[in-house]
């Protein structure tokens, strides 16, 4: 099946020129969601990825599926305020405006090995904060995993300029 059909995309969502490109469509397809699943977690497969860490909110949905696919536990980055235990936390640049990724501060151990998941990477910024909270607890990041690639917004090259090991399925041209 060519999952890039069953991604959904929505023109000047949420702002005028975005090109939203919506997976909850293809998490609403059991075949599409389970080949999606199986084709991100084929490449860490004899890896031994430890967790699985996926990033709020849609990286929370693929990263469970590939936490089971993977034998692995599962590690949420959230938004600030929704963790209940103590936090280590990294602000972020978006395109207006600053955000914050959460972890607890207990949920990854030092060398544990870990895989870094999120629906979607454009510029990278959400991806990089994951990996700094993740370097900053010493973890050993084995790569991340994400269903679109905008290669165009040069993500997936920012993190591979880090040294990082980038796998992703699919790609649109554009923003
Ligand atoms: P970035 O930090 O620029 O790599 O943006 C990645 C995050 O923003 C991901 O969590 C995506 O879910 C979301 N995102 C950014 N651009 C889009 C887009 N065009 N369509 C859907 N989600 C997007």
């Amino acid at each position: 099946m060519d999952l890039k059909t069953a991604i959904r995309t929505i023109p000047d969502y949420p702002k005028p020129g975005i090109m939203f490109r919506d997976v909850t469509t293809l998490f609403g397809d059991a075949a599409a969601f389970e080949q999606a699943a199986r084709q991100m977690a084929a490449p860490w497969q004899s890896l031994s990825i430890d967790l699985v860490v996926g990033i709020e909110a849609r990286g929370f949905i693929l990263g469970g599926a590939l936490a089971l696919l993977l034998g692995a536990g599962f590690v949420p980055l959230r938004k600030p305020g929704k963790l209940p235990f103590e936090t280590v936390s990294e602000d972020y640049e978006l395109e207006y405006g600053m955000d914050t990724l959460h972890m607890h501060v207990d949920a990854v151990r030092a060398r544990q090995r870990v895989l870094l998941v999120d629906d979607l990477i454009a510029t990278g910024g959400t991806a990089m904060a994951g990996m700094h909270l993740l370097k900053r607890v010493g973890a050993e990041i084995v790569g991340a995993g994400f269903l679109v690639d905008l290669p165009d917004l040069g993500g997936a090259e920012r993190l591979r300029a880090e040294k990082m090991q980038v796998h992703t399925l699919l790609s649109f041209e554009g923003h």
